[in-house]
């Protein structure tokens, strides 16, 4: 099928409204959309060098040719982004468009010369070396400055083992849950630790996507055996995000020689992802029952003690003097990741810092709206159990058990007061949580409380403040 224009892009753009101009304004299109979609990194390692050529007909539509500076490029991109690139080019073209690589030998040239002086700066920018070289964000991880509650207890206890006996007892680790819960600080800690350990050797710390990178920069540069060398002389090899090698059959390979090749010579191995091995889809069967065969952890959202704890060390660290409502009020709040529980902190840091004065909770309230937006999601009944447990000094079970004693009693009224309030529960749920009560006694208590709330003014200013903090 002959080329309805194969006129090297540069000469093309004098042509106004040429069918070349019209492909060189897709083209731009369409990368930006894959720039959005894949990130700068990959963007520029598979796109930066890529030109269109023009536009072909073919079967049901138009094929868009996309020059390329080698055959490995193009079979690359053919498959793993043809798909992308058809669908956006589809999107702009307004008709069914695909899209055909061909190899052009001046780019490669081209591409060559760049690459000899991107060289560095791209080994740099994909190669987050990590702890290897101490700390993130400026951040030193360690174990001691991690937080431990039943949310992460085991995920902590797997990574103190590791530490203590590497290659003993969990090998692999493999740690996964949301973002912002502790993966990677868990991940660094133990890095960390074992670099500090004179004579126990080479430890490798990298994300899925730096392996990734490195080794489709080692493929095109034939450097694969510095590559291998690498990873394959790690005591310990610590890879973050593991998720990332999903659908990537070729680094899939090369990671499970890896992992085969350190498992052989009894190295540990540390991994960490966004869900569990059998959950990351796309990943080959070898590769979870090997990722299975050690210790799996989860790690979860902290519940309200937890948050409460982090919130306190954080504030410690930061040098705020956090009043106990106030801290009692952000954990309540920001029920999210530690992450997010770390941004509350930052922000109050900074609000004391202005205001020069403590903060009290009018000022914590209004310094963390945005933040409890965005963290908001149904108040649940352990929230409230926790509110008024806090405020009684009583525990959960006192709430929950069958003691009828005054100050009991009047708690577990509160709450099911409270979590009426709340909307969205039903009588005999409330009644179920708190201790096995059936309809009318949560009727009975929620009238009670309002009476008590209509007699007593500084009871109902109490109730009011509590209403409050959940944003009644
Ligand atoms: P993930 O890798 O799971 O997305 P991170 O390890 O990057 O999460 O954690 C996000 C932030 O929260 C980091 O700054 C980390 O130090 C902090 N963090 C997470 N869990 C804890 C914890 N249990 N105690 C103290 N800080 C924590
Ligand atoms: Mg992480």
């Amino acid at each position: 099928m002959p080329f309805l224009d194969m006129r090297p892009i540069g000469r093309a753009r004098q042509g106004g409204l040429s069918l070349q101009a019209t492909v060189d304004a897709v083209w731009k299109d369409i990368l930006r959309d894959i720039a959005a979609e894949i990130g700068e990194t990959r963007f520029n390692l598979w796109f930066r060098t890529a030109v269109p050529v023009g536009l072909e007909p073919s079967s049901g539509g138009a094929s868009l040719v996309v020059g390329v500076p080698s055959a490995f490029m193009a079979e690359w991109l053919e498959t793993h982004y043809l798909r992308s690139i058809s669908e956006a080019a589809t999107a702009r073209m307004g008709a069914p468009t695909t899209v055909r690589f061909v190899v052009d030998g001046k780019l490669f040239r081209g591409m060559r010369r760049d690459e000899a002086r991107a060289k560095d700066d791209l080994l740099e920018e994909i190669a987050p070396s990590g702890p290897a070289r101490g700390a993130r964000e400026g951040k030193f991880y360690n174990l001691e400055s991690f937080v431990v509650g039943p949310c992460n207890s085991v995920a902590y206890a797997a990574a103190a083992k590791v530490i203590e006996s590497p290659s003993d007892a969990y090998n692999p680790l493999f740690l996964h849950g949301g973002v912002g819960l502790g993966k990677t600080h868990l991940l660094m800690a133990i890095a960390n630790a074992m670099k500090g350990r004179r004579s126990f050797g080479n430890v490798e710390y990298t994300s899925a996507e730096g392996f990734t990178n490195r080794f489709l920069f080692a493929l095109r540069n034939g450097s694969l055996d510095a590559f291998r060398a690498r990873y394959r002389r790690a005591r310990l090899l610590v890879i973050d995000d593991i998720h990332f090698l999903a659908n990537k059959n070729a680094t899939q390979d090369e990671f499970l020689n890896t992992f085969n090749t350190l498992s052989r010579d009894g190295c540990q191995i540390v991994m960490a992802s966004d869900s569990h091995p059998k959950m990351i889809g796309r990943l080959k069967d070898t590769l979870v029952t090997r990722f299975l065969s050690g210790m799996v952890a989860r790690l979860d959202k902290p519940d309200y003690q937890t948050r409460l704890a982090i919130i306190s060390h954080k504030a410690v660290q930061n040098g705020l003097s956090l009043r106990p409502e106030v801290a009692e009020f952000a954990a309540r709040q920001i029920c999210g990741s530690v992450r997010e529980l770390e941004g509350a902190v930052s922000t109050l840091v900074a609000y004391a810092a202005l205001s020069k004065a403590p903060v009290d909770l009018a000022i914590a309230r209004e310094a963390l709206k945005g933040l409890v937006e965005a963290s908001s999601r149904p108040v649940m009944l352990p929230d409230i159990e926790a509110a008024v447990t806090a405020m009684s000094g009583l525990s959960a079970g006192d709430i929950r058990s069958g003691r009828r004693s005054r100050p009991v009693s009047a708690a577990r009224h509160l709450a099911m007061y409270l979590a009426r309030g709340m909307g969205g529960f039903s009588y005999a749920e409330i009644g179920l949580y708190f201790g096995g009560r059936n309809h009318s006694s949560v009727v009975a208590a929620v009238a009670k409380i309002e009476n008590q709330v209509a007699a007593d003014a500084d009871f109902a200013r109490k109730v009011a403040s509590l209403k409050s903090e959940f944003s009644l």
